[in-house]
């Protein structure tokens, strides 16, 4: 068990709250398989009592001025900052993602969201138009009980990102994450009440699918913002509809990197290692479709080579460790499928896809050539790490064939022609689009998808409109004239 052990499973209108008649969640450290906590997943009692608390608590905090309330998220984001190595340490324990990425990728971003959506709650406004001597206002107004649905790879992060905007705005959330890692979200409700947060405002219950689905129908829930798959997403999507409430969808991808050959090739290199085997490969982001122009393949892939070999796997809590297990033995065996079925349909293994001989979720950086467009690698999401390298002679072709899938959430370009890159990301389907670089993620930025990787962005000033809305007042100062 770690230590300290969690304290309790939800944290419930500002205290943790145990409640040992839910159904008892393993929580599994990926590096050695063992079991290293345990929640247990809400009952109907847990689900009333935190609905009951952020439908209580909202209106209260709507009250407060944004200055206020965005004082408040700035002292948790610097409470977050002091202790970054204790929940890089948690979030690694959840997770197993290396300490190296968790120190820096993690609390870190859940800090900078906190310390942004605090910063601009104070200038949430409306507008004014002035039409002669009447005019119009509009009010922005929260939305009221917020409901968060969180994925396992990014368990700080995800909690931060959905609460941050949606409290700027004056509402209140209840944050489900995924039961394979529960114990990251307590920790941001527990921030956040440290730094003054009143009780009830942003809340955190356990549990698998079944209680996610009670929270998105539920009747006092005005808002739900999931990151998980497309098949999840489709149902959280329309059981949300039934109530016409308000959606975020962060979901899945299988985006396209596009190396031209004149790219640098050691930036190349680098950027298609960090999209495809940072986080062992579980990013919804990922360039998992690599196209390389036909002139470079096998220098391409003959460095890329190298240096994946040169990754460091071992126990993610050794600051040199830069490569760590998958999150769970479901994850591993479901990449394990992807891999079988990439040798079947006839791609070649350059190195990697091993399971490693020892406890835990270990599988070794996989990198395939001779991948086609029909096979199944390159058109299903694997989200581990396995990357698929395809090659291409035009622009146009690969445009066409970059397109060539129902996601639309990233997608990326290697070259050093300024105006190809441009002509490129612009002719490119995806929510966001990077030019020799992949896999930037900041808060400033907007962040979602389109086509079927989503509904609405996160991160930005453009999160603000997913968690608020406009009323507009019609002031009449002249003579009201009616025609009888
Ligand atoms: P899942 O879709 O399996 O689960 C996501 C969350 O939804 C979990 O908390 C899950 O609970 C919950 N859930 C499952 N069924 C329902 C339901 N019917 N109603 C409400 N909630 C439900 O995704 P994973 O956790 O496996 O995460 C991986 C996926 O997330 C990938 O597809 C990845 O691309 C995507 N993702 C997208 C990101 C983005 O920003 N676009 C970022 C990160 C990941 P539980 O698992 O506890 O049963």
């Amino acid at each position: 068990m770690i230590d300290p052990e969690p304290t309790a499973s939800h944290f419930i209108n500002g205290e943790y709250v145990e409640d040992k008649s839910g159904k008892l969640v393993d929580v599994i450290y990926p590096a050695t398989g063992n079991v290293i906590a345990q929640v247990n997943a809400a009952t109907p009692e847990i689900l009333e009592a935190a609905l009951n608390a952020a439908r209580g608590a909202q209106s209260r905090w709507a009250a407060l001025t944004g200055t206020e309330r965005g004082r408040i998220l700035r002292r948790a984001a610097d409470i977050m900052r002091e202790r970054n190595r204790e929940l890089s340490e948690l979030e690694t324990y959840d997770t197993g993602k290396p300490l190296q990425e968790t120190l820096v990728a993690d609390a870190s971003s859940a800090a900078d969201a906190l310390e942004y959506f605090g910063g601009i709650a104070g200038s949430l406004t409306g507008e004014h138009l002035q039409f002669g001597e009447d005019f119009i206002y509009t009010i922005r107004e929260p939305l009221g009980v917020c409901v968060g649905i969180g994925a396992w790879n990014y368990p700080t992060q995800i909690a931060a990102w959905k609460g941050a905007p949606a409290l700027a705005c004056g509402n209140s959330m209840i944050f489900k994450p995924s039961e394979t890692t529960p114990l990251c979200a307590l920790k941001v409700a527990e921030i956040l009440c440290e730094a003054g947060l009143p009780a009830g405002v942003y809340n955190v219950v356990q549990g698998l699918g079944d209680i996610g689905a009670a929270l998105v129908t539920d009747p006092r829930v005005a808002k739900v913002s999931l990151t998980g798959s497309l098949p999840t997403g489709r149902k959280v999507y329309s059981a949300a509809a039934e109530g016409m409430r308000h959606v975020t969808m962060e979901l899945g991808g299988k985006s396209p990197l596009i190396i031209f050959d004149d790219a640098d090739l050691d930036d190349a290199v680098s950027g298609a290692i960090l999209a495809n085997f940072y986080s062992s490969g579980q990013i919804c982001s990922n360039g998992t479709r690599v196209f390389v122009q036909s002139g470079i393949k096998d220098a391409f892939i003959a460095r890329l080579k190298s240096r994946v070999g040169s990754a460091v796997l071992g126990d993610p809590m050794d600051e040199k460790t830069n490569f760590g297990p998958m999150v769970s033995e479901k994850q591993l065996k479901i990449v394990e499928g992807f891999i079988a079925k990439g040798l079947a349909q006839g791609a070649k293994l350059i190195c990697g896809g091993e399971r490693l001989d020892k406890p835990g979720f270990w599988l070794t950086p996989a990198i395939f050539s001779d991948v086609r467009d029909e096979m199944t690698i390159a058109n299903e999401e694997i989200f581990g790490p396995v990357m698929s390298v395809l090659e291409f002679e035009h622009e146009e072709e690969v445009l066409k064939r970059a397109n060539a899938t129902e996601y639309g959430l990233a997608a990326g370009v290697f070259t050093q022609n300024l105006q190809r890159a441009h002509r490129v990301v612009k002719a490119l389907q995806a929510g966001t689009c990077y030019i020799n670089t992949y896999n930037d993620a900041p808060v400033e930025a907007p962040f979602g998808g389109v086509k079927m990787s989503g509904v609405g962005r996160e991160n930005s000033k453009a999160a603000i409109n997913h968690y608020s809305q406009l009323k507009s007042v019609y002031v009449r100062m002249s003579e009201l004239e009616a025609p009888y």
